[in-house]
């Protein structure tokens, strides 16, 4: 039987991750679940976020299913899902955003957007230099073998997806260094996928033109930073963050993770959208070889499509409960 390390979370975290395993149950695969204590909420029991034990354990499992943790602003902790990105060496952060209409909150129709950002380098490689206390320093990390691996694992999404086209983003007229080594990276490798669109974009202009025409994107492959931004711009073409699975990949382990964060403002009402996790749930049993990723892609689509059950993020009235219950009543 695989066996599922699920972090609960932080906030809103505790509301939708049962919900997930809820709907997990409801297509009957067998899984052992393991549950860790990780955030906020850990970090005020123990003294610390996540253990090394933590971290162990979540090593012996086949997958892990991560609901959102509270990353405190400046000082403090550091942020749950960037320590287990980096240590577990999860370099490719897989972002679909789809819109299901815009009767239903989503700025465009027929958005159906890939974000393939990269998870261990850029800005946030966790090197921050105090040159004095009032002069601080962020670096910017860019490797020609993590610009491979992201880029080609990119084409590899779009081969095995059947996508057309993959976008590289980046800055590449001003970070000449970072920037120039991604997008020299991103055109070799595009040359090994003659079936495959490739363009580039600044980031700047891709903003500007996914908030206009997003139908003219496919795969996009970027940064750290800039894939964290732009996931967030994609979701909010959809109608709402809160529709955001993801799943974070490496050589050796998975995680699977709403793209959101633990939202404090609505926490503990009730009203949050569990489709953010259990989209990533679905992920998680495509990832692992298990069925029931497309039964539970079908119910939430049939759910997001019908309107009948929606959040109020999306317009309606239902609670993260009762929205559940519409899907597990679709499968
Ligand atoms: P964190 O500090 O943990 O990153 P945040 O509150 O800054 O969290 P998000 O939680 O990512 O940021 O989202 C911003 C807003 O989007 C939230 O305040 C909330 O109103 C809304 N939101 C996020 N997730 C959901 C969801 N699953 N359902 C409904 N609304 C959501």
């Amino acid at each position: 039987m695989k066996r599922i390390a699920v972090i609960t979370g932080d906030g809103i975290g505790r509301e939708i991750v049962p919900e997930a395993v809820r709907v997990l149950e409801a297509v009957e695969v067998e899984l052992d679940y393991v549950y860790i204590d990780a955030g906020e909420g850990a970090f005020k029991k123990t003294g610390s976020a996540i253990s090394a034990e933590a971290i162990k354990t979540m090593k012996g499992c086949d997958a892990i299913l991560k609901g959102p943790t509270t990353t405190p602003l400046g000082g403090g902790f550091r942020s749950i899902a960037v320590t287990l990105r980096q240590e577990l060496d999860m370099f490719a952060n897989v972002r679909p955003a789809k819109s299901y209409g815009k009767k239903y909150g989503a700025v465009h129709d027929n958005v159906d957007i890939v974000i393939v950002r990269e998870n261990t380098e850029g800005l946030y490689c966790g090197i921050e230099i105090d040159e004095s206390d009032d002069v601080k320093k962020s670096v910017l990390l860019a490797t020609r073998n993590g610009c491979e691996r992201i880029v080609s694992y990119a084409f590899e999404y779009a081969k095995k997806n059947n996508r057309k086209k993959v976008t590289a983003v980046h800055k590449a007229n001003i970070l000449k260094k970072t920037g120039g080594l991604f997008s020299s990276v991103a055109k070799e490798i595009s040359s090994g996928y003659p079936g495959i669109e490739f363009d580039e974009k600044l980031v700047d202009a891709c903003a500007m033109l996914m908030a206009k025409e997003p139908q003219k994107f496919d795969v996009i492959v970027t940064t750290n930073l800039f894939g964290d931004i732009l996931s967030d711009l994609a979701l909010g073409l959809t109608g709402s963050i809160g529709l955001g699975a993801s799943a974070n990949v490496g050589e050796k382990y998975a995680m699977f993770e709403a793209v959101h964060g633990s939202a404090s403002d609505i926490a503990g009402k009730g009203i949050a959208n569990p489709a953010s996790i259990i989209l990533s749930s679905a992920m998680m049993l495509d990832h692992i070889g298990l069925e029931g990723g497309s039964r539970i892609r079908n119910a939430v689509e049939k759910c997001l499509k019908e309107g009948k059950k929606l959040t109020p993020d999306l317009g309606g009235g239902a609670t993260t409960t009762e929205f559940t219950d519409y899907v597990i009543s679709k499968l």
